[in-house]
Protein backbone atom coordinates (compact mmCIF):
# COMPACT_ATOMS: atom_id res chain seq x y z
CA UNK A 1 0.00 0.00 0.00
CA UNK A 2 1.05 3.85 -0.63
CA UNK A 3 1.51 5.33 2.64
CA UNK A 4 3.29 7.49 4.79
CA UNK A 5 4.34 7.00 8.26
CA UNK A 6 4.96 10.12 10.47
CA UNK A 7 7.94 10.52 12.75
CA UNK A 8 7.20 9.32 17.04
CA UNK A 9 5.03 12.66 18.18
CA UNK A 10 4.79 14.29 15.23
CA UNK A 11 0.28 12.73 15.15
CA UNK A 12 -1.02 15.80 16.95
CA UNK A 13 -1.61 17.87 14.21
CA UNK A 14 -3.08 15.79 12.30
CA UNK A 15 -5.18 14.12 14.98
CA UNK A 16 -6.41 17.87 15.69
CA UNK A 17 -7.46 17.25 11.67
CA UNK A 18 -5.37 20.06 11.01
CA UNK A 19 -4.97 19.48 7.12
CA UNK A 20 -1.15 20.07 6.04
CA UNK A 21 1.71 17.32 7.02
CA UNK A 22 4.57 19.28 6.80
CA UNK A 23 7.90 17.37 5.36
CA UNK A 24 9.26 17.52 8.64
CA UNK A 25 6.81 15.30 10.33
CA UNK A 26 6.97 12.48 8.10
CA UNK A 27 9.27 9.63 8.77
CA UNK A 28 9.00 7.57 5.71
CA UNK A 29 7.24 6.92 2.49
CA UNK A 30 6.35 4.02 0.97
CA UNK A 31 5.17 2.26 -2.17
CA UNK A 32 6.89 5.46 -4.25
CA UNK A 33 3.54 7.24 -4.68
CA UNK A 34 3.05 9.81 -7.73
CA UNK A 35 2.63 13.72 -7.54
CA UNK A 36 -0.95 13.98 -6.01
CA UNK A 37 -1.89 10.41 -5.11
CA UNK A 38 -3.58 9.53 -2.33
CA UNK A 39 -1.48 7.84 0.37
CA UNK A 40 -2.66 6.89 4.13
CA UNK A 41 -1.14 8.41 6.95
CA UNK A 42 0.15 6.32 9.67
CA UNK A 43 1.49 6.84 12.89
CA UNK A 44 4.58 5.55 14.16
CA UNK A 45 2.92 3.14 15.56
CA UNK A 46 1.24 1.89 12.37
CA UNK A 47 -2.27 3.12 13.45
CA UNK A 48 -4.34 4.46 10.33
CA UNK A 49 -5.00 8.61 10.44
CA UNK A 50 -6.91 9.16 7.24
CA UNK A 51 -6.23 9.85 3.99
CA UNK A 52 -4.01 12.47 2.10
CA UNK A 53 -2.79 13.81 -1.07
CA UNK A 54 0.94 13.22 -1.72
CA UNK A 55 3.07 15.89 -2.81
CA UNK A 56 7.03 15.36 -3.15
CA UNK A 57 8.27 18.88 -4.27
CA UNK A 58 6.32 20.83 -1.19
CA UNK A 59 7.53 21.76 2.36
CA UNK A 60 3.49 20.90 2.96
CA UNK A 61 4.19 17.31 2.01
CA UNK A 62 0.62 15.97 2.21
CA UNK A 63 -2.95 17.52 2.90
CA UNK A 64 -5.93 15.73 4.18
CA UNK A 65 -8.75 14.30 2.91
CA UNK A 66 -9.87 12.79 5.67
CA UNK A 67 -9.22 11.84 8.99
CA UNK A 68 -11.46 8.62 8.72
CA UNK A 69 -10.02 5.60 7.39
CA UNK A 70 -12.59 3.65 6.16
CA UNK A 71 -13.18 6.48 4.09
CA UNK A 72 -12.42 6.03 0.26
CA UNK A 73 -11.13 9.26 -2.04
CA UNK A 74 -12.59 9.07 -5.00
CA UNK A 75 -15.36 10.81 -7.37
CA UNK A 76 -18.43 10.49 -4.82
CA UNK A 77 -16.20 11.27 -2.08
CA UNK A 78 -15.25 14.74 -3.83
CA UNK A 79 -19.29 15.08 -4.52
CA UNK A 80 -20.15 14.65 -0.91
CA UNK A 81 -17.38 17.63 -0.07
CA UNK A 82 -18.51 20.02 -3.10
CA UNK A 83 -22.20 19.20 -2.17
CA UNK A 84 -21.50 20.19 1.45
CA UNK A 85 -19.41 23.48 0.18
CA UNK A 86 -22.47 24.40 -2.00
CA UNK A 87 -25.24 23.89 0.49
CA UNK A 88 -23.21 26.11 2.77
CA UNK A 89 -23.58 28.88 0.43
CA UNK A 90 -27.32 28.02 -0.60
CA UNK A 91 -28.38 28.30 3.26
CA UNK A 92 -26.14 31.69 4.04
CA UNK A 93 -25.72 33.59 1.37
CA UNK A 94 -29.18 35.27 -0.05
CA UNK A 95 -29.05 34.99 -3.61
CA UNK A 96 -30.29 39.08 -3.88
CA UNK A 97 -26.95 39.67 -2.16
CA UNK A 98 -25.02 38.26 -5.07
CA UNK A 99 -24.41 36.02 -8.08
CA UNK A 100 -20.68 35.88 -7.53
CA UNK A 101 -19.28 34.45 -4.65
CA UNK A 102 -16.47 31.93 -3.66
CA UNK A 103 -18.24 28.14 -3.70
CA UNK A 104 -14.98 26.58 -2.30
CA UNK A 105 -12.80 27.88 -0.25
CA UNK A 106 -9.61 25.27 -0.74
CA UNK A 107 -9.27 23.58 2.89
CA UNK A 108 -11.70 25.28 5.29
CA UNK A 109 -14.39 23.24 2.94
CA UNK A 110 -12.30 20.03 3.10
CA UNK A 111 -11.16 20.41 -0.35
CA UNK A 112 -7.42 21.59 -0.12
CA UNK A 113 -5.39 22.92 -3.11
CA UNK A 114 -9.07 24.04 -4.73
CA UNK A 115 -10.65 27.08 -4.99
CA UNK A 116 -14.23 27.73 -7.14
CA UNK A 117 -15.46 31.25 -7.79
CA UNK A 118 -19.00 31.66 -9.20
CA UNK A 119 -19.37 35.02 -11.41
CA UNK A 120 -23.14 34.84 -12.96
CA UNK A 121 -22.74 31.39 -14.40
CA UNK A 122 -19.45 31.49 -15.67
CA UNK A 123 -17.12 29.41 -12.82
CA UNK A 124 -13.39 29.64 -12.36
CA UNK A 125 -11.49 27.34 -10.13
CA UNK A 126 -7.28 27.42 -8.77
CA UNK A 127 -6.05 24.03 -8.29
CA UNK A 128 -3.19 24.67 -6.41
CA UNK A 129 -1.89 21.70 -5.03
CA UNK A 130 -0.47 18.56 -6.64
CA UNK A 131 -3.52 16.43 -5.17
CA UNK A 132 -5.96 18.93 -6.91
CA UNK A 133 -3.79 18.45 -10.24
CA UNK A 134 -4.99 14.75 -10.19
CA UNK A 135 -8.62 14.98 -10.05
CA UNK A 136 -9.02 18.32 -11.83
CA UNK A 137 -11.29 16.60 -14.60
CA UNK A 138 -13.44 14.79 -12.19
CA UNK A 139 -13.65 18.11 -10.25
CA UNK A 140 -14.71 20.05 -13.81
CA UNK A 141 -17.29 17.30 -14.66
CA UNK A 142 -19.01 17.65 -11.21
CA UNK A 143 -18.66 21.57 -10.86
CA UNK A 144 -20.74 21.73 -14.26
CA UNK A 145 -23.26 19.29 -13.25
CA UNK A 146 -24.08 20.10 -9.60
CA UNK A 147 -24.38 24.01 -10.71
CA UNK A 148 -25.63 24.23 -13.53
CA UNK A 149 -23.25 26.81 -14.64
CA UNK A 150 -22.48 27.52 -18.49
CA UNK A 151 -18.63 27.47 -18.39
CA UNK A 152 -15.79 27.21 -16.65
CA UNK A 153 -12.28 28.90 -16.81
CA UNK A 154 -8.98 27.54 -14.94
CA UNK A 155 -6.84 30.09 -13.29
CA UNK A 156 -4.43 27.95 -12.33
CA UNK A 157 -1.49 31.15 -12.47
CA UNK A 158 -0.95 31.61 -8.26
CA UNK A 159 2.09 31.45 -7.18
CA UNK A 160 1.46 28.45 -5.04
CA UNK A 161 1.44 26.37 -7.74
CA UNK A 162 5.80 26.54 -8.16
CA UNK A 163 5.89 25.68 -4.74
CA UNK A 164 3.89 22.42 -5.73
CA UNK A 165 5.94 21.78 -8.62
CA UNK A 166 2.84 22.48 -11.02
CA UNK A 167 3.36 24.41 -14.14
CA UNK A 168 1.43 27.18 -14.64
CA UNK A 169 -2.38 26.83 -16.70
CA UNK A 170 -5.08 28.99 -17.75
CA UNK A 171 -8.13 28.89 -20.16
CA UNK A 172 -11.35 27.66 -20.71
CA UNK A 173 -11.80 24.14 -19.45
CA UNK A 174 -15.99 23.71 -19.97
CA UNK A 175 -18.08 25.62 -22.45
CA UNK A 176 -17.59 28.51 -24.28
CA UNK A 177 -15.27 30.99 -23.80
CA UNK A 178 -16.41 34.48 -22.65
CA UNK A 179 -16.38 37.35 -25.00
CA UNK A 180 -13.68 39.30 -24.12
CA UNK A 181 -13.13 37.24 -21.33
CA UNK A 182 -15.15 39.30 -19.20
CA UNK A 183 -18.70 38.87 -17.25
CA UNK A 184 -21.12 41.21 -15.78
CA UNK A 185 -21.95 40.66 -12.14
CA UNK A 186 -24.17 42.15 -9.85
CA UNK A 187 -23.47 42.23 -5.79
CA UNK A 188 -26.09 44.01 -3.43
CA UNK A 189 -27.83 46.06 -6.44
CA UNK A 190 -24.50 47.09 -7.65
CA UNK A 191 -23.08 45.61 -11.55
CA UNK A 192 -19.28 45.51 -12.06
CA UNK A 193 -17.34 44.07 -15.06
CA UNK A 194 -15.10 41.11 -14.15
CA UNK A 195 -12.33 40.49 -16.23
CA UNK A 196 -11.42 36.65 -15.34
CA UNK A 197 -9.20 36.00 -18.67
CA UNK A 198 -6.85 38.81 -17.33
CA UNK A 199 -7.71 40.18 -13.77
CA UNK A 200 -6.26 39.68 -10.22
CA UNK A 201 -6.79 36.16 -8.67
CA UNK A 202 -9.85 34.89 -10.24
CA UNK A 203 -10.53 38.32 -11.58
CA UNK A 204 -12.29 39.69 -8.57
CA UNK A 205 -11.92 40.38 -4.69
CA UNK A 206 -14.77 38.39 -3.79
CA UNK A 207 -13.49 38.23 0.08
CA UNK A 208 -14.63 42.08 0.34
CA UNK A 209 -18.39 42.12 -0.65
CA UNK A 210 -19.75 42.71 2.76
CA UNK A 211 -17.42 45.19 3.41
CA UNK A 212 -17.51 47.29 0.35
CA UNK A 213 -21.21 47.57 1.61
CA UNK A 214 -20.32 48.30 5.33
CA UNK A 215 -17.64 51.20 4.02
CA UNK A 216 -19.97 52.16 1.03
CA UNK A 217 -22.64 52.78 3.38
CA UNK A 218 -20.40 55.14 5.43
CA UNK A 219 -19.91 57.52 2.22
CA UNK A 220 -22.83 59.65 1.52
CA UNK A 221 -21.39 63.04 1.39
CA UNK A 222 -18.03 62.49 2.27
CA UNK A 223 -15.30 63.39 0.35
CA UNK A 224 -13.68 60.27 -0.44
CA UNK A 225 -9.93 58.65 -0.96
CA UNK A 226 -10.34 55.12 -2.41
CA UNK A 227 -6.59 53.24 -2.27
CA UNK A 228 -5.22 50.33 -3.85
CA UNK A 229 -8.69 50.48 -5.81
CA UNK A 230 -8.64 47.66 -8.65
CA UNK A 231 -10.95 47.56 -10.55
CA UNK A 232 -13.56 50.04 -8.04
CA UNK A 233 -14.98 48.20 -5.82
CA UNK A 234 -15.46 50.73 -3.10
CA UNK A 235 -15.47 53.18 -5.47
CA UNK A 236 -18.68 52.09 -7.33
CA UNK A 237 -20.33 51.75 -3.71
CA UNK A 238 -18.89 54.85 -2.46
CA UNK A 239 -20.57 56.56 -5.16
CA UNK A 240 -23.81 54.72 -5.52
CA UNK A 241 -24.39 55.76 -1.95
CA UNK A 242 -23.76 59.18 -2.26
CA UNK A 243 -20.59 60.35 -1.55
CA UNK A 244 -19.33 63.85 -2.83
CA UNK A 245 -16.53 62.97 -4.86
CA UNK A 246 -14.05 59.45 -4.59
CA UNK A 247 -10.75 59.46 -5.73
CA UNK A 248 -9.09 56.34 -6.10
CA UNK A 249 -5.93 55.14 -7.34
CA UNK A 250 -4.23 51.84 -8.18
CA UNK A 251 -0.61 51.12 -10.42
CA UNK A 252 -2.45 49.36 -12.54
CA UNK A 253 -4.00 51.16 -15.85
CA UNK A 254 -6.05 48.66 -17.11
CA UNK A 255 -7.60 48.04 -13.14
CA UNK A 256 -8.70 51.85 -13.50
CA UNK A 257 -9.61 52.00 -16.74
CA UNK A 258 -12.36 48.81 -16.20
CA UNK A 259 -12.84 51.41 -12.80
CA UNK A 260 -13.98 53.98 -14.95
CA UNK A 261 -16.29 51.12 -16.98
CA UNK A 262 -17.79 49.73 -13.44
CA UNK A 263 -18.75 53.70 -12.61
CA UNK A 264 -20.13 54.32 -15.68
CA UNK A 265 -22.43 50.65 -15.93
CA UNK A 266 -24.02 51.70 -13.06
CA UNK A 267 -24.65 55.29 -14.03
CA UNK A 268 -22.70 57.08 -11.61
CA UNK A 269 -21.65 60.93 -12.19
CA UNK A 270 -18.08 61.15 -14.01
CA UNK A 271 -17.40 64.24 -12.22
CA UNK A 272 -17.63 62.91 -9.22
CA UNK A 273 -15.22 60.39 -9.84
CA UNK A 274 -11.32 60.56 -10.22
CA UNK A 275 -9.31 57.90 -11.49
CA UNK A 276 -5.32 58.23 -10.59
CA UNK A 277 -2.57 55.89 -11.83
CA UNK A 278 0.03 56.24 -9.21
CA UNK A 279 2.01 54.36 -6.52
CA UNK A 280 -0.11 54.98 -3.21
CA UNK A 281 3.21 55.32 -1.11
CA UNK A 282 4.07 58.12 -3.46
CA UNK A 283 0.57 59.88 -3.92
CA UNK A 284 -0.18 59.78 -0.28
CA UNK A 285 3.25 61.61 0.54
CA UNK A 286 1.98 63.80 -2.26
CA UNK A 287 -1.18 64.35 -0.59
CA UNK A 288 -0.13 65.01 2.38
CA UNK A 289 2.52 68.01 1.03
CA UNK A 290 -0.36 69.19 -0.66
CA UNK A 291 -2.61 69.70 2.59
CA UNK A 292 -5.41 67.44 0.56
CA UNK A 293 -7.57 65.95 2.94
CA UNK A 294 -9.95 63.28 3.11
CA UNK A 295 -13.30 62.56 5.23
CA UNK A 296 -13.33 58.51 4.37
CA UNK A 297 -9.90 57.13 3.29
CA UNK A 298 -9.75 53.30 2.25
CA UNK A 299 -6.66 51.32 2.23
CA UNK A 300 -7.50 48.00 0.56
CA UNK A 301 -3.51 46.79 0.01
CA UNK A 302 -2.27 43.74 -1.97
CA UNK A 303 -0.25 41.03 0.31
CA UNK A 304 2.45 43.01 1.71
CA UNK A 305 3.38 39.58 3.57
CA UNK A 306 3.35 36.55 1.12
CA UNK A 307 5.67 34.32 3.55
CA UNK A 308 5.47 34.23 7.22
CA UNK A 309 9.08 35.65 7.06
CA UNK A 310 8.43 39.34 5.46
CA UNK A 311 6.10 39.79 8.30
CA UNK A 312 7.74 42.69 9.70
CA UNK A 313 8.55 44.07 6.57
CA UNK A 314 4.81 43.98 5.69
CA UNK A 315 4.32 45.74 9.03
CA UNK A 316 6.75 48.34 7.98
CA UNK A 317 4.61 48.95 4.73
CA UNK A 318 0.53 48.57 6.77
CA UNK A 319 2.53 51.71 8.98
CA UNK A 320 3.74 53.57 6.48
CA UNK A 321 0.17 53.78 4.71
CA UNK A 322 -1.82 53.76 7.77
CA UNK A 323 0.37 57.00 9.53
CA UNK A 324 -0.21 58.73 6.13
CA UNK A 325 -4.04 58.23 5.81
CA UNK A 326 -4.53 59.12 9.51
CA UNK A 327 -2.49 62.43 8.61
CA UNK A 328 -4.92 63.52 5.42
CA UNK A 329 -8.00 62.59 7.76
CA UNK A 330 -10.23 65.22 8.75
CA UNK A 331 -11.90 65.49 12.08
CA UNK A 332 -14.43 62.97 12.44
CA UNK A 333 -12.87 61.65 9.29
CA UNK A 334 -12.99 57.51 8.89
CA UNK A 335 -10.36 55.11 7.73
CA UNK A 336 -11.49 51.83 6.44
CA UNK A 337 -8.14 49.85 6.66
CA UNK A 338 -7.77 46.10 5.66
CA UNK A 339 -4.66 43.57 5.76
CA UNK A 340 -4.76 40.82 3.71
CA UNK A 341 -1.78 38.89 4.63
CA UNK A 342 -2.07 35.83 6.41
CA UNK A 343 0.84 36.02 8.94
CA UNK A 344 -0.27 39.21 10.35
CA UNK A 345 -2.48 38.29 12.89
CA UNK A 346 -5.64 40.50 13.86
CA UNK A 347 -3.57 41.80 17.13
CA UNK A 348 -0.95 42.57 14.93
CA UNK A 349 -2.74 44.96 12.20
CA UNK A 350 -4.54 46.79 15.21
CA UNK A 351 -1.55 47.34 16.84
CA UNK A 352 0.06 48.69 13.29
CA UNK A 353 -2.87 51.01 13.35
CA UNK A 354 -2.67 52.16 16.44
CA UNK A 355 0.82 53.30 16.14
CA UNK A 356 0.31 55.14 13.34
CA UNK A 357 -2.56 56.74 14.92
CA UNK A 358 0.04 57.76 17.51
CA UNK A 359 2.30 58.73 15.00
CA UNK A 360 0.34 60.97 12.72
CA UNK A 361 -0.69 62.79 16.39
CA UNK A 362 -4.74 61.84 15.89
CA UNK A 363 -7.11 60.36 18.40
CA UNK A 364 -9.15 57.47 17.02
CA UNK A 365 -11.58 54.74 18.27
CA UNK A 366 -12.44 51.44 16.65
CA UNK A 367 -16.03 51.44 15.43
CA UNK A 368 -16.12 48.40 13.52
CA UNK A 369 -14.06 45.13 13.00
CA UNK A 370 -14.82 43.54 9.65
CA UNK A 371 -13.38 39.62 8.44
CA UNK A 372 -13.64 37.99 4.83
CA UNK A 373 -17.09 36.92 3.93
CA UNK A 374 -19.04 33.71 4.85
CA UNK A 375 -18.32 32.71 1.18
CA UNK A 376 -14.50 32.16 2.37
CA UNK A 377 -15.25 30.47 5.61
CA UNK A 378 -11.90 29.68 7.81
CA UNK A 379 -12.52 25.84 9.24
CA UNK A 380 -11.49 26.11 13.19
CA UNK A 381 -8.78 23.19 12.74
CA UNK A 382 -7.06 25.53 10.25
CA UNK A 383 -6.76 29.36 10.90
CA UNK A 384 -4.76 29.71 8.73
CA UNK A 385 -7.74 30.26 6.37
CA UNK A 386 -8.28 33.55 8.23
CA UNK A 387 -6.03 35.93 6.06
CA UNK A 388 -8.49 39.37 5.45
CA UNK A 389 -9.25 41.56 8.69
CA UNK A 390 -9.94 45.28 8.64
CA UNK A 391 -10.88 48.02 11.10
CA UNK A 392 -13.30 51.16 10.43
CA UNK A 393 -11.48 54.16 12.72
CA UNK A 394 -12.72 57.34 13.45
CA UNK A 395 -10.42 59.99 14.34
N1 LIG B 1 -10.14 47.17 -3.15
C1 LIG B 1 -10.15 46.34 -4.33
C2 LIG B 1 -9.07 45.26 -4.30
C3 LIG B 1 -7.65 45.77 -4.13
S1 LIG B 1 -6.43 44.64 -4.65
C4 LIG B 1 -11.55 45.74 -4.52
O1 LIG B 1 -12.38 45.83 -3.60
O2 LIG B 1 -11.81 45.18 -5.59
C5 LIG B 1 -4.95 45.53 -4.53
C6 LIG B 1 -4.69 46.49 -5.67
O3 LIG B 1 -3.50 47.23 -5.32
C7 LIG B 1 -4.39 45.89 -7.03
O4 LIG B 1 -5.28 46.42 -7.97
C8 LIG B 1 -2.95 46.34 -7.39
O5 LIG B 1 -2.82 46.71 -8.75
C9 LIG B 1 -2.79 47.55 -6.51
N2 LIG B 1 -1.43 47.91 -6.08
C10 LIG B 1 -0.44 47.11 -5.66
N3 LIG B 1 0.61 47.85 -5.22
C11 LIG B 1 0.25 49.15 -5.34
C12 LIG B 1 0.88 50.38 -5.03
N4 LIG B 1 2.10 50.42 -4.48
N5 LIG B 1 0.21 51.53 -5.28
C13 LIG B 1 -1.02 51.50 -5.84
N6 LIG B 1 -1.66 50.36 -6.14
C14 LIG B 1 -1.04 49.20 -5.91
Amino acid sequence: MKQILLKSGREKSVLQHRPWVFSGAVEQVEGDPAPGETVAVRGADGTPLGWAAYSPESQIRARMWSYDPTDTIDGEFLRRRLAAALDMRRQMIPAEETNALRLVHAESDGVPGLVVDRYADTLVMQCLSAGMEVWRETIADLLMEMTGAARLYERSDADVRRLEGLPERVGVVRGDALPDGRVQICENGVRFWVDVERGHKTGFYLDQRRNRARVGALAAGRDVLNCFSYTGGFAVYALANGAAHVTSADTSADALALGRENAALNGLPEERAEWVEADVFHLLRKYRDQARTFDLIILDPPKFAPTAALVEQAARGYKDINLLAFKLLRPGGILATFSCSGGVTPDLFQKIVSGAALDAGVDAQILEKLEQGPDHPVALNFPEGHYLKGLICRV
